[in-house]
Order: structure tokens, then sequence, then C-alpha cells
């Protein structure tokens, strides 16, 4: 029995194949590469010592998926395939919608055609909406993003919902990621965003590494401690990790149906001050910052309690911020320009 990865080419998607081998699972990666290379599936193979099957095609595309079930005894899917980009969502909502709406629809209906009933979902603490009370828990009930990106992810975790009323073979768990950072210790692989980086730590490492000139702060006058945003920072080892853990609970489960979702973060908030400092005290770097407003969206601080995660699958996280800023230096050094 094979797992098939969509996305398996992306940052996430990367360290979770390589924790999947690692973990004698075989693997097979449908990824159209839109943003992500293959190089990186070549350096998790030579990681690894062992072959992945890769498919570059679109999980939009029902002959593809069609023939890769034909193809390949696929167990269970892992689902990463997604566009991210919040801001270009708000800009593009019908992109995204296709994207990620349509086709995680697509690739259910693939599944269901080719009774293949476990799943994996990438989902985000950003389902949890604006209102929340913080620490997250599972049992909040979905929220509504402000973003097309946020919507798309609460309205995949609704379709998961209603596939497993309409078919009670199907097995499901949502992972709800907080902010994954961090690269594998090999410094071989990490995280490599295409165009000027959204998220905080790939700017940092940008700065550092002299792509750009500063970094800036956005806002520093939330009602925190040093008055900039607080988040729940999770080493992707750790995460990809946590995947392995979700897929071995969902062969271990005889009376299982339905969908379950874990938080997967620290329940630890990190200030953008925070962050920054470790940065330069742990790698030794100037990143020279300065404050801007604030962007729009920004919630002042959320983090997760990842408990039902530790308890049910047995999964917490071993890495520290530390260990994040100093593995992503490792990757962001090494490989000053990303895989080109
Ligand atoms: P990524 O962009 O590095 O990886 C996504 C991968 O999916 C890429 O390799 C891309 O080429 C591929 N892809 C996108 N659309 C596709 C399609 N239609 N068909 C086939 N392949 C397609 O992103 P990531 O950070 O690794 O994120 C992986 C998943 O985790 C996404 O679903 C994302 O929404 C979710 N997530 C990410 C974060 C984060 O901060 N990185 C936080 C929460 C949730
Ligand atoms: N951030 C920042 N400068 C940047 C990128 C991000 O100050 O160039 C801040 C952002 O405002 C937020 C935090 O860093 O408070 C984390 O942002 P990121 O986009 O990484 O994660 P998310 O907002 O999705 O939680």
């Amino acid at each position: 029995m094979k797992i098939l990865v969509t996305g398996g080419a992306g940052f996430i998607g990367s360290h979770t194949v390589l924790a999947l081998l690692e973990s004698n699972y075989e693997v097979v990666v449908l990824d159209n590469l839109c943003n992500s290379t293959y190089v990186a599936i070549e350096r998790v193979e030579a990681l690894t010592g062992k072959n992945i099957s890769f498919i570059h095609g679109d999980i939009n595309c029902s002959n593809t998926l069609q023939q890769l079930f034909a193809e390949y005894d696929i167990g269970a899917v892992l689902h990463f395939a997604a566009l991210k980009a919040v801001g270009e969502s708000v800009q593009y909502p019908y992109k995204y919608y296709e994207n990620n709406v349509s086709g995680t629809l697509c690739l259910l209906q693939a599944m269901h055609y080719a009774d293949v009933n476990m799943f994996i979902f990438s989902s985000s603490a950003t389902v949890y909406g604006e209102t929340s009370v913080v620490p997250y828990t599972e049992s909040l009930a979905l929220g509504s993003p402000s973003s097309p990106y946020g919507a798309s992810k609460v309205m995949i975790e609704r379709m998961l919902a209603d596939s497993a009323i309409a078919h009670p073979n199907f097995q499901a768990i949502s992972l709800r990621y907080f902010n994954p950072i961090g690269a594998h210790p090999s410094g071989v692989i990490g995280e490599d965003p295409k165009g000027i980086p959204n998220n905080l730590m790939p700017y940092i490492t940008q700065v550092a590494v002299g792509r750009r000139k500063k970094l800036s702060i956005f806002g520093n006058d939330y009602p925190t401690k040093d008055g900039t945003c607080r988040r729940d920072y999770i080493h992707v080892v750790d995460l990809a990790e946590g995947h392995v853990k979700a897929l071995d609970w969902l062969q271990k489960q005889t009376e299982f149906s339905g969908v379950e979702a874990f938080n997967l973060g620290t329940g630890t908030p990190v200030s953008v001050l925070e962050m920054v400092d470790t940065f330069i005290v742990e790698t030794g770097q100037n990143v020279p910052y300065e404050f801007s407003p604030r962007r729009s969206g920004d919630l002042p601080e959320f983090w997760a309690d990842s408990s039902k995660a530790q308890k049910e699958l047995g999964w917490q996280t071993q890495l520290t911020l530390t260990d994040m800023v100093i593995d992503t230096w490792r990757w962001q050094k090494n490989n000053p320009n990303g895989y080109e």
C-alpha cells in the first residue's frame, strides 16, 4: 500500500515525504510544481536513499487522478496541494476557490470512485476565524476567516464533514497547522518562496543573507507585551512527524469513521520582535528592521492548545525556537537562492 502525497514537492510536503519514507511508508507524489521544484524531490531521495514515484500533474485533473489511482495501490492520501498566499487570495479569489476548493473536490471524488478512504488534510489555524478566544481548541466552532484563502480551508473542512456523513467508510483528519517554519537539520531542504516572501521567517532569512535590505515589522502598537503580534511557530520537522502519527493513528482505527481535527502547534506564542532577537542572537547575523503600519487582517495573537494531538496521536513538539532559527539559517546560508 502506498501513500499519495499531493503537493509533496512543497515546503511542508517535502519534509513530510521524508518523514514518511523514514517510517518505511512508500510514497507517490502528485504536484504541478506551481510553487515548488522537482529538485526538492531529488534531494529527499538523496537524503533517504529511497525512490519517490512522482507525477507532474494537477489535482484539478480528473483523468490524471483516475489513472493514478488505477496504477498505484493507494491506501491513504495526504493532501498538501494548495495555493497559500493570503493577500493574493484577496486579489484573485476565483483562483483560490478553483485551485483549493474545486481541486480538493476533484480529489475527493476520484478517491471515492477508487474506494480510497483515508484522508489527511492540511488545514490551518485560520479556520478559527477572527473572534475565537485563545488558545484555540478543536472544540471551537469554525469561524469566518476574512480571506478567500482562509475561507477555502473552512469550505474544505465542511466538505470533509459532508463526505463523512454520506460515506461511512470515509476516515479523515484535518491537521490545523499554526505557523510552520524551520528546515530539515541537513540544510538540504527548506522553504523556498517565489518572489517577495509573505511570511515572517523567510523574510528574516532573506534579509540576513543579503537578498533584501531590511525587514518591515507590521505594527508595534498591538495589545501585546512588546506591541508586536504573537504567533505559535512550529518546526516543520515536528509538523511532518505529526502527519506520520496521524497516519499511524488512522490505520489503527477499526471503528472510526468521520473527521477528526487536531491542532499542531507548540502552545507557546512568540512575538515578531522576540523572533528577530532570537534569530540575531542564535545565528550572529544582523537583521536590520523598521516598524511599519499594521498589515490588514493580522490578529494580535493566537496560539494552539495541542493537548488533543498529544493525548490521542501521541504527538508533541520536540524542537525549540532555537532549533527553528538555526535550522532555517543553515538552509538559507547553504542555499542563498533557494533551490535555484
Ligand atoms: P507550498 O506552496 O510550499 O506547497 C504546496 C505544494 O502544492 C506546492 O508544491 C505546489 O506546487 C503544489 N500545488 C499547488 N496547487 C496544486 C495543484 N492544483 N495541483 C497539484 N499541486 C499543486 O506550501 P506549504 O507551505 O508546503 O503548504 C502546504 C499546505 O499546508 C497547504 O495546503 C497550505 O495551505 C497548508 N498550510 C500552510 C501553512 C504555512 O504557513 N506554510 C500554514 C497552514 C496551512
Ligand atoms: N510579519 C512582519 N513582517 C513581515 C512578515 C510578517 O512583521 O515581513 C508579521 C505579521 O504581521 C505577523 C507575523 O509576522 O504578525 C507572522 O506573519 P506570517 O505571515 O508569517 O504568519 P501569519 O500572519 O499567517 O500568522
